[in-house]
């Protein structure tokens, strides 16, 4: 018999019942216990819909993040957190947030309250986790209670359960050293916290741990791979049997080690890894299990489970029982249920299946195996059924798109002249201060905005009335900006629900789910648009707002767009042709906003590419051909202009060091980029690298709610001034202030304007 198991299960629900719940305990509107029954149901609701799995995760939950309860689990915790005296889960949302609950300590914000941890992207995801922060004299000390407490709640609904955690080498490797002392130096101290926690499973009857070291289908070198090696090695005494999980790509070079490790069992990516399944088969001791994740856990389609059987049915025969089937990774990244979707397009709709319906397919696949194809005979013709009116879909194919992509040339990304030219006659008609402020492009979407947006959606208000309703907000934002005296302006995205959705509902060959969500950071979610088909653009799509927002003012009003790069990587997308083809052809759409906004006289055009890094291959073997295709599309996009034209882009959490060439190869004439939740660390790579255009480091942290101070600015830009030539600054918080509230944006704002005033008399 074949088992059935899941790597983890998304946590937000179905509705995003915890991010509200989350928002409604950080606002004071309810108590603690009301949140954590929240969050008990959920999972009590997540484990009822797995019971059909042979083992179910437990551990997968977390009320901001996996990675931070790992921290919280291993006992370590940031110093500055050490002496809060509150309860276990305000300290938790201290470091996560900078802050417990927002109104509880809301005097702490005149004094900085207390720095968040550092966020960044969980592999080559769009999910955020919060670094673990080490030093040379970091200790362990193992709280084993909340995975003790959920195994006990599964276990009291009668399912059978497999508790989940990040392995010791991937933890540290996830982390950050605040000394630049080795992390590595830590497993000694580490091991026996795993030990202990292991331990623990035991005396609770657990017979399977899953172990994620993810960190092996990355390029590790001798010393993080002997760390595996030490690692397993001392915890194969412990009685219970490891599943050691790895997912998001192959394993490459790391095969043979992932083989050898002393555990029980190797779960491995077959979505990614298809070729690599029949020689981890042959390699793995007679003794272990082999887990295949054979539906991809990270989009929606579909899995063509008759092509899948042709491969796993010979593997099942010669593996028997020690075949395991999963998703290729934590469902974390999928939507919830298809079955919520009451708008979906009626022909994109079969073509999909979120996180409960890969479960189904799971069952269906098993079904398959155990008792054979003719006991799932009905749901095996309705997924071939499905995979082929995709395949054959005049919904999917558009000839004209095809030919348009296949005539790019290279002039089609090149400026007329070089950056100096550009930026010389750029700043004659701008007319710009030293040290120029401006904004990321979005500003609070306020109740009214949300309110007026559903009452739209749901008719009971009309085109002309939902126009008016935005360009108050618009209105609003410009008179707010020019009262702060920001030198650049932008209209404030009210009209965005989303920076890609919004795009996407405006694109041919794209679909929307309606409560498709993923878990971006703590309670952010995204729902990202489903790119199905050829792309293309029917017509404008965002030159009347900012027509609008430049009538308002006789500031520069910044045009602003989503990249095709960001696009792409944020949408789900197409799996039958590959991703720098989607990703030509979303460029040649957003070039023709471009050449629109223009038209229209905007003077300064921003292209958001907020998510080109977190598109990079895991293995930087892969990288170059990556950046080549995704700097080419975003030329292709901006470069179309003329010199007057200023283009800007804006990319969220670039850590830059390695990828700053081809940073500089976009020719944007201004970047901005987030820096400050990393005191201006990032900005390293301009110390080897001269940037030749403009750039604006993000000087303040807009994913917390402290206000920054307008010393603590002047700092910061100060630390920028010594790599970046002050003639090439600017002066923006590090990113959209969507999630911000006006009340905390105004102070905010005024403070960086005013650092901005002090840093030009200095100048
Ligand atoms: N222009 C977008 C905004 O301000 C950029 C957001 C992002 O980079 N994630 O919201
Ligand atoms: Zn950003």
């Amino acid at each position: 018999m074949v088992t059935t198991h899941n790597l983890g299960f998304p946590r937000i629900g179905a509705n995003r019942e915890l991010k509200f719940a989350l928002e409604r305990y950080w606002k004071n509107q309810s108590s603690r216990d009301e949140l954590k029954k929240v969050g008990a149901q959920l999972r009590e609701r997540h484990w009822k819909d797995q019971a059909r799995l042979d083992f179910a995760p437990v551990g997968d939950f977390a009320f901001y993040d996996q990675v931070l309860d790992m921290s919280f689990t291993l006992g370590n915790l940031p110093g500055r957190v050490r002496d809060f005296h509150g309860d276990p889960l305000d300290k938790y949302f201290r470091v996560a947030r900078g802050r417990s609950a927002q109104d509880a300590d809301a005097h702490s914000a005149c004094c900085g309250g207390v720095a968040a941890g550092e966020m960044t992207k969980w592999f080559d995801t769009n999910y955020h986790y919060i670094v673990p922060e080490f030093d040379a004299a970091t200790h362990f000390s193992l709280d084993a209670s909340r995975l003790v407490e959920q195994l006990a709640e599964a276990r009291a609904l009668g399912v059978e359960v497999k508790p989940v955690i990040i392995g010791p080498v991937t933890y540290l490797w996830l982390g950050k050293s605040k000394d630049d002392s080795d992390r590595l130096a830590l497993l000694p101290r580490l091991l026996p916290a795993y030990a202990a926690l292991l331990d623990y499973f035991t005396a609770q009857g657990v017979e399977w741990v899953q172990i994620d070291e993810p960190v092996l289908v990355t390029e590790l070198d001798a010393a993080w791979r002997d760390a595996l090696v030490t690692a397993y090695d001392a915890l194969e005494t412990r009685r219970v049997k490891l599943l050691l999980a790895t997912y998001f790509g192959p394993l490459q070079e790391n095969l043979e080690l992932a083989c050898s490790l002393p555990v029980d069992g190797l779960h491995i990516d077959a979505s990614h890894a298809r070729d690599e399944v029949a020689q981890v088969a042959a390699r793995l001791p007679a003794s272990s299990v082999l887990s295949v994740g054979v539906i991809n856990g990270r989009n929606i389609w579909k899995t063509d489970l008759n092509a899948a059987l042709q491969w796993l049915e010979p593997l099942h025969r010669a593996l028997g029982d020690r075949l395991w089937i999963a998703p290729s990774c934590s469902l974390l990244h999928a939507p919830v249920d298809l079955d919520n979707e009451q708008k979906l397009d009626v022909e994109i709709r079969p073509w999909l299946a979120f996180a409960l319906q890969k479960l189904d397919e799971l069952t269906v696949l098993a079904g398959a195996l155990n008792n054979g194809r003719a006991s799932v005979s009905g749901a095996l013709a309705a997924n071939a059924a499905a995979i082929e009116s995709r395949r054959v879909s005049p919904r999917v194919h558009n000839p004209s798109v095809k030919a348009a992509v296949a005539s790019i040339d290279a002039a089609l990304g090149m400026r007329a002249s070089a950056y100096p030219q550009r930026a010389e006659k750029q700043a004659a008609i701008l007319k710009l201060p030293a040290y120029p402020t401006t904004t990321i492009g979005s500003f609070p979407q306020t109740s009214e905005i949300r309110h007026a947006r559903s009452r739209f959606r749901s008719g009971e208000l009309d085109q002309a009335g939902y126009t008016a309703a935005m360009e108050r907000e618009i209105a609003r934002a410009v008179k707010e900006q020019e009262a702060l005296g920001l030198d650049v302006l932008v209209h404030g995205e009210a009209e965005r629900n989303d920076m890609v959705e919004y795009f996407g509902e405006q694109l041919d060959g794209y679909a929307f789910s309606q409560s498709g969500w993923v878990q971006s950071y703590g309670s952010r979610c995204v729902k990202p648009p489903i790119l199905f088909g050829d792309i293309s653009r029917p017509k404008a799509m965002t030159v009347e707002w900012t027509s609008y927002a430049q009538s308002q003012t006789s500031k520069p009003m910044k045009g602003m767009l989503t990249g095709p790069v960001t696009i792409l990587n944020w949408s789900f997308v197409r799996d039958d042709q590959p991703r720098s083809v989607s990703c030509h052809q979303l460029a040649l759409a957003i070039r023709e906003e471009v050449l629109d906004l223009e038209k229209a006289g905007v003077r300064v055009i921003q292209i958001d590419e907020a998510a080109l890094r977190e598109g990079l291959p895991l293995r930087r073997s892969q990288w170059s051909e990556y950046l080549q295709w995704a700097v080419e599309s975003f030329r292709i996009t901006a470069n179309g202009v003329r010199d007057e034209t200023q283009i800007h882009t804006h990319m969220c959490y670039s850590e830059f060091n390695d990828i700053i060439a081809s940073i500089a190869d976009m020719d944007a004439d201004v970047i901005t980029i987030e820096t400050s939740r990393s005191d201006m660390e990032l900005l390293d790579a301009f110390d080897d690298f001269n940037y030749p255009n403009q750039i604006g480091p993000g000087v303040y942290d807009i994913h917390s709610p402290n206000i920054p101070a307008q010393e603590h600015i002047v700092n910061l830009m100060k630390k920028a001034a010594e790599r970046i030539p002050p003639e090439r600054l600017w002066v923006n918080p590090d990113c959209g202030l969507k999630t911000r509230a006006w009340e905390e944006v105004i102070p905010a704002l005024r403070n960086m304007v005013a650092a901005a005033h002090t840093l030009r008399q200095a100048h």
